[in-house]
């Protein structure tokens, strides 16, 4: 795959800086743009960002990625982040063939994090900002990125992030950070079905978006998806092996950092206590993206968060065993939580050995001496028995198959 010349330009009070994109598949005009405000911090100098984006879909297509420029450091990790996915997505390594490696003179000063509203962004936030972080790790800015989470169709992509970058836009202005939103149609390259989910390309995609902006990031904060000890290399979620990644993705001159790796979602949550603000603009609702891609009717009526979407229920049981439920009156229906309740707590109690975030929350419930009502109680042990009866079922009959097949042979 070709990256061409990079262009910048100046478009309806955005700058974009794009590359025309050629492949075997492909013949796509790829941007990253920014308000024109931070135009100035947008990276033309290099094709760093443009090689993240490229990096998994010209493995899958077996392509050599050609580029013009490239700083040092990318140059100097690519083979063995190549040689990584390679190995984790099941495919031959592909070579980078830059025309020069180079060492930008940026002098970036910002400490930036993304933040959407959700626990996560709140936990990175609140730790971030706290009086004993560091003074060289505490946030001077706040930005969102559209580079794969919203989908991969630029349009709808778009109308989400937009949402999104209003809500955040609220928050930071309360707490009187700059927020700047890069917005990017790279998700639209996503096409093979080995790399199309956002998770397994989470790490790679919010790099190339750092990178986009290594003139303004000297330091930036990616929030974790879970915690260190739970490291390992999976083709489904790269937030397995965030920690790894990060280091291999920063420069000379922008750190990538994965804050709070030592906070599961629950502990993330605890640090709510005693910050209102999280009250205000707590948003952890999927339903928009899980009504369009999977079909479900989630309404969110008068309030922010939908309530029912797995990310609304596992935060509301959080909060709820936590014991501050009632401060979050605002931002969801919390009459229509209790009348489900127990449902929801039924489900943390059969799920959990297969589920992580429940298995957090059950560790929470038991943690308050919470006692399982006989009615859940009563319907834990039918499902143990239907799980039961579905699994001898299955046994038998790949026994009788065998018995078959034995029997066929001796005949
Ligand atoms: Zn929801």
């Amino acid at each position: 795959m070709k990256i061409n010349v990079l262009t910048k330009e100046h478009k309806d009070g955005r700058v974009f800086v794009s590359s025309l994109i050629e492949g075997n598949n492909i013949n796509e005009r790829i941007f990253f743009s920014v308000p024109e405000e931070y135009g100035q911090y947008l990276v033309d100098e290099v094709d760093d960002a443009f090689i993240c984006a490229l990096m998994l879909p010209a493995l899958v297509e077996g392509e050599d990625i050609e580029c013009i420029n490239v700083s040092e450091s990318i140059r100097y990790h690519f083979d063995t982040i190549i040689y990584l996915f390679g190995k984790v997505f099941g495919y031959p390594p592909i070579k980078l063939k830059p025309e020069n490696v180079i060492n930008p003179d940026f002098h970036p000063t910002a400490v930036c994090t993304g933040f959407s509203g959700g626990v996560d962004s709140f936990a990175t936030y609140i730790r971030h900002t706290s009086q004993d972080c560091p003074d060289s790790f505490k946030l001077s800015q706040l930005c969102l990125f559209n580079v794969g989470a919203y989908g991969n169709h630029y349009p709808n992509t778009y109308k989400y992030f937009k949402e999104d970058v209003s809500r955040a836009l609220a928050f930071a202005n309360e707490v009187g950070l700059p927020l700047i939103d890069l917005d990017s149609n790279m998700s639209s390259i996503y096409t093979q079905k080995d790399i199309y989910h956002f998770s397994l390309r989470l790490i790679v995609c919010l790099s190339a978006g750092i990178l986009a902006l290594a003139k303004l990031f000297k330091t930036y904060i990616i929030p974790s998806s879970g915690t260190i000890e739970g490291t390992h290399f999976s083709r489904w979620d790269q937030g397995y092996y965030e920690n790894l990644l990060s280091q291999l993705f920063s420069t000379e001159t922008t750190q990538i950092f994965i804050g709070e790796a030592d906070l599961d979602r629950v502990g993330k949550t605890k640090l709510f206590v005693n910050h209102p603000i999280v009250e205000r603009h707590l948003y952890v609702c999927a339903a928009d993206v899980q009504n369009e891609k999977q079909g479900k009717h989630y309404v969110k009526g008068d309030y922010p968060n939908c309530g029912d979407c797995f990310k609304c229920v596992r935060t509301l049981l959080a909060l709820d065993f936590l014991g501050i439920l009632d401060n979050y009156a605002d931002r969801f229906d919390l009459n229509k939580y209790r009348q489900h309740r127990d449902d929801y707590i039924f489900e943390v109690f059969r799920d959990y050995r297969e589920d992580p975030f429940k298995n957090e929350l059950r560790d929470l419930i038991l943690s308050t001496g919470y006692q399982l009502s006989t009615t859940i109680q009563r319907r834990l042990d039918e499902d143990e028995r239907t799980r039961r009866k579905i699994y001898y079922r299955q046994r038998i009959k790949s026994l009788l198959c065998r018995l078959k097949r034995m029997l066929a042979v001796w005949k």
